[in-house]
């Protein structure tokens, strides 16, 4: 059946960022120089065509906006100057505005003002339950268990994960329709389960950032801040009875030097994006969409309360503690149940599963080379 074609596509790209193929004349040197790119996952000029003519459907089935880690090499060789890196960087946003049902991405990235109101009102809630809520505020020494008792707070992150989830899952599950359900094209369970270890790898590791553009720092740089990230996320989710304690740890405690090695990889590395993003030197930061942002000052303004959080309880001052936890609160939730299932977070699960698929794409193709030709095949050779 022939693809319907959207004439409506290009214009509705175009409000999730930079896109331009007006210019281009398909020499295909994009998809030659990308280290990325391959016969089964031929990009970014096979994403930018399905747009220039309106292939709405292939574009949702197709995986390869998220196999792209945007190195810029594409848009450093385009002889006509379309930045075909950021028009892959517009694509993620607008397949994650595509995933997500409630429609609340498509919003945020169409329109700042949605996106910091929402920030804003989850800010506003959270201070809110915190003023109806808090323990007694012990003056005379700190005592942050009291003020924020730590079984109530772990009772809250569990709420808050579990809705997180539902509305991530949900997404994904919509991902996973659109790319390998969608028009007759599942692939066997066994390939699924043979490439599983390429999840739980890519997932764990982000490597493909490595040979993104042959560039190990950066790589490097995002491996570390992804291991804070998760250290941080595991002691607070799973483990805040032993993280949020009134007891002062020696220093080879391991509540001390794990949460000092989570804190210093999210503070040096969010900084330096921030850093890089205002040069604008390298290619990558040329353009920067406000959830590009958002998404490093949020991170950093949640470091820099906890950081303040922790001295201020060092330092034996109780009003000074309470107060910077609020705020940290008050930073940090709202990052968290924006950001992460409905703004650039997503890509941390999007990525990792896209890659999945491609490999499990790639490994259904060989069994049905590999499989005996039945009756019915043999009839379909041409004699
Ligand atoms: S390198 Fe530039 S002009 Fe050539 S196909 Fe890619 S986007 Fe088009
Ligand atoms: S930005 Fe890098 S990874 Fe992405 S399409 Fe261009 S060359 Fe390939």
């Amino acid at each position: 059946m022939p693809e319907k074609i959207d004439p409506t596509l290009i214009s509705e790209v175009r409000k999730y960022g930079h896109f331009d193929v007006d210019a281009c004349y398909a020499c295909g040197s994009c998809a030659a120089v990308c280290a990325l790119s391959k016969d089964s996952a031929l990009f970014p000029r096979k994403s930018m065509r399905h747009v220039q003519v309106g292939l709405r459907e292939p574009l949702l089935a197709s995986l390869d906006p998220w196999l792209c880690y945007y190195c810029g090499d594409c848009s450093k060789t385009c002889p006509r100057q379309t930045e075909p890196g950021e028009s892959m960087m517009t694509l993620r946003r607008f397949l994650t505005a595509q995933y997500d049902w409630t429609g609340l991405s498509a919003r945020m990235y169409q329109s700042p003002a949605w996106e910091l109101g929402a920030l804003a009102a989850v800010g506003a809630f959270m201070a809110l339950l915190i003023a109806l809520f808090h323990g007694p505020m012990v003056m005379d020494r700190v005592e942050l268990n009291t003020f924020a008792p730590v079984m109530t707070v772990h009772f809250f992150d569990w709420a808050m994960a579990a809705v997180l989830s539902f509305f991530l899952l949900s997404n994904v599950a919509r991902m996973i329709w659109n790319t390998m359900f969608r028009g007759g094209s599942a692939a066997p369970l066994q390939s699924y389960i043979e490439e599983a270890w390429s999840l739980a790898w890519n997932g764990a590791t982000q490597i493909r950032f490595r040979e993104c553009g042959k560039n190990t720092a950066r790589w490097a740089k995002h491996f570390l801040l992804v291991t804070g990230y998760g250290l941080m996320f595991v002691m607070i989710v799973l483990f805040l009875p032993w993280f949020q304690t009134d007891a002062i740890h020696p220093i080879w405690h391991p509540q001390r030097w794990l949460g000092y090695y989570a804190t210093a990889v999210l503070a040096v590395f969010t900084a330096e994006i921030l850093w890089s993003r205002m040069k604008k030197e390298e290619q990558i930061h040329r353009y920067s969409d406000l959830s590009d942002w958002l998404f490093p000052i949020l991170l950093l303004l949640t470091t820099l309360t906890g950081i303040a959080v922790h001295i201020f309880r060092y330092a034996g001052w109780p009003l000074a503690t309470y107060y910077a936890y609020a705020v940290h609160l008050i930073v940090c939730v709202p990052m968290l149940v924006i950001e992460v299932p409905f703004g650039k977070w997503a890509h941390l699960t999007y990525r990792p599963l896209a890659a999945y698929f491609q490999a499990v794409r790639e490994n259904a193709a060989r069994r049905r080379e590999q499989a005996p030709a039945g009756p019915q095949g043999a009839e379909a050779q041409p004699a």
